[in-house]
């Protein structure tokens, strides 16, 4: 396949992916409060989602392709886990460097420290829309259509909760549904500017291409582990958010497997 229909389509898949988000934040003009055991439930599924698309669409084929290009499975399964480290290291120099503070200036209603919370979080989700985007962009490396297409459902369906929690989250402080309708639908934004930017680098250099699946999916894995787990711990929900995570893990799973 050609690498500019590689790049095409990943660039829109992801962006189909990212309509999800725009789903979700709409969502917050009809519903306008999320209790903290739903919002813990929503986040908890959307990360299984990502948990499985990272296994199955993500690792897999990483392992598949780093086999053939190198002619060794055991040569294969440490780039591989080179590949899930320089991801998960990158995302967390990333996250060192985010300048949150910046949103720390207040806002009548609310505190500030609950806004700069809530801000704080609003960042963390668009900053995770970024591997996401990438992970689809890459997923349809070497012409794979339907693992691309698997990701991108996956991606979009788990987008869906992200974006509502996103905007429901900003009109708790303050801010009016409209408003946090489109902040929440800007958030998703940066998925497609991943998706690109993964397409053009599996589909340029063939050879990329295992690394890129396993940066992609150690990307992932850093912030279902630095951020949604431990957010959605820490409320008395823990049974609702372990479970919650299983059930989006398995319906991914169910999915790639339909799909495949
Ligand atoms: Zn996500």
């Amino acid at each position: 396949m050609e690498a500019s229909s590689v790049i095409l389509m990943g660039f829109t898949a992801s962006l189909c992916a990212s309509m999800g988000t725009t789903v979700g934040s709409l969502g917050v003009l009809t519903i306008r409060h999320l209790s903290r055991r739903m919002e813990d439930g929503l986040l908890s599924l959307a990360a299984g989602i990502m948990l499985a698309a990272t296994f199955f669409s993500l690792l897999l084929p990483a392992l598949d392709h780093a086999t053939a290009d190198y002619n060794s499975e055991m040569l294969s399964a440490f780039v591989v886990a080179l590949g899930v480290l320089l991801g998960a290291g990158t995302l967390f120099f990333i996250h060192q460097r985010t300048p949150h503070e910046h949103f720390k200036t207040g806002r009548e209603g609310a505190s500030a420290s609950r806004l700069s919370r809530i801000w704080l979080f609003v960042i963390a989700i668009t900053l995770h829309n970024f591997p996401e985007g990438l992970a689809v962009g890459v997923g349809f490396a070497g012409g794979e259509i339907t693992n691309g297409i698997s990701l991108a459902v996956g991606i979009g369906l788990q987008n869906i909760p992200e974006g509502l929690a996103v905007s429901v989250a900003l009109l708790s402080v303050g801010y009016s549904p409209m408003r946090s309708a489109m902040i929440g639908i800007a958030s998703g934004l940066v998925e497609p500017v991943g998706g690109l930017v993964g397409a053009v680098a599996v589909s340029t250099m063939a050879a990329f291409m295992p690394w890129a699946l396993a940066f992609a999916a150690g990307a992932m894995l850093f912030i279902i582990s630095d951020e949604i787990i431990p957010e959605t711990h820490q409320n008395g929900n823990q049974n609702l958010a372990t479970f919650s995570l299983l059930f989006g893990f398995v319906i991914m799973m169910i999915l790639d497997v339909a799909l495949a």
